[in-house]
């Protein structure tokens, strides 16, 4: 059994860092609800202009901050346009029924490409037997297991089709500094195509707890109030915001070296007889490598790794996740890279 643990399954597995520990303790303390805190104002206010938005808002997970966006532009009955394959369609426990009783309409979305021709064939602005489009989602990085990135031109097309048929769009943003940092240009240059967005400061991010929902004036005032509604006020919220606050001081940029430590383990794990990873998929900190050696399985593979302190999560019979956020090394990676080798050569003997 080896000491040695490094966490793949996630990047919501990041610790705070003792600099973030540090912010909770000086944090301000008053009672959000009542806007007297601080800390809380300040983390909107600075993820606000981040965003390119007016306002924004802070919410306990990226959940909630999905849920409140729908319940928030959404009326019961209406339809969601969103991807097969996104976090609100399959991770959020039916909320989108549940919270704002509405339907989703899920699309295919191939390597991060939302179809145009799909979206216009699906929005439906009145008819008496469809349900109304009340909403468009987008998720950026795409894909809980690949992390692709939208291209600029297809989020341009996107808002284009909305627009006509007066449509919103939000944004599931995620990973979306993991995107931002990879095509090397400012938050406000995606963001400028959606009229709502979120991101998590629990992922790459390194924060304990807490997402960011951010939008116009008016959509964040409902917003809050739909928040309070589903009991997510809070009270002295500056230690969740406090965190939050250096996380976009200091955390973003470094994302790059997660991005390119998936690079390098994907390209390497490739070279192992018996895994294949698609390189083209590898856009940002995601790596799903499968499984093509006969008789092997993802739980086999696991439980393998598993022994030499490795966790990853399983997302197919044949295939795995990695997710490479501040917690792993060079180093790290190498030794990843050499236990995959070593389990799959190893045959029957296991
Ligand atoms: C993690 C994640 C969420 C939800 O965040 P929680 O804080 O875990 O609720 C939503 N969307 C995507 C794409 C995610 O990866």
């Amino acid at each position: 059994m080896s000491h040695r643990k490094v966490d793949l399954r996630s990047d919501t597995v990041t610790l705070p860092k003792p600099e973030m520990m540090e912010a909770i303790l000086q944090t301000s303390l008053g009672d959000d609800i009542l806007g007297e805190d601080s800390t809380v104002r300040e983390l909107e206010l600075k993820a606000a202009k981040l965003l390119g938005m007016e306002d924004a808002l802070l919410v306990i997970s990226g959940t909630m901050a999905n849920q409140i966006a729908i319940m928030t532009y959404v009326q019961r009955g209406q339809e969601v346009i969103l991807g097969k394959d996104s976090h609100i369609y399959n991770l959020e426990g039916g909320a989108i029924a549940v919270v704002s009783q509405a339907q989703p309409r899920p699309i295919e979305v191939i390597d991060g490409y939302y179809n145009l021709d799909e979206i216009k064939k699906e929005i439906n602005t009145g008819d008496l037997q469809r349900a109304k489009t009340g909403l468009i989602c987008l998720e950026n990085t795409y894909n809980l297991n690949k992390g692709q990135i939208i291209s600029l031109e297809n989020l341009e097309q996107i808002k284009e089709v909305a627009y006509q048929n007066d449509v919103p769009v939000y944004m599931d943003g995620a990973r979306i500094f993991n995107a931002v940092v990879e095509v090397d240009m400012e938050l406000s240059d995606i963001s400028k195509y959606v009229d709502a967005i979120q991101f998590c400061l629990t992922k790459g991010l390194g924060c304990p707890l807490g997402s960011v929902l951010a939008g116009t004036s008016e959509f964040i005032k409902e917003a809050r109030q739909n928040r309070q509604r589903l009991g997510g006020g809070m009270r002295q919220a500056g230690i969740i915001a406090a965190p939050g606050i250096y996380a976009l001081d200091h955390m973003i940029n470094r994302l790059k070296e997660d991005n390119r430590r998936a690079a390098k383990l994907s390209k390497s794990l490739d070279t192992i007889d018996g895994i294949e990873v698609n390189l083209d998929d590898v856009q940002t900190n995601i790596v799903s490598p499968n499984l093509s050696k006969e008789g092997w399985y993802s739980d086999k593979l696991i439980e393998c790794l598993g022994l030499r302190g490795i966790k990853v999560k399983k997302i197919g019979e044949k295939q795995v996740r990695m997710i490479v956020h501040y917690q792993i090394s060079d180093d790290d990676v190498d030794y990843v890279i050499s236990a995959v080798g070593e389990v799959l050569g190893m045959g029957d003997r296991i």
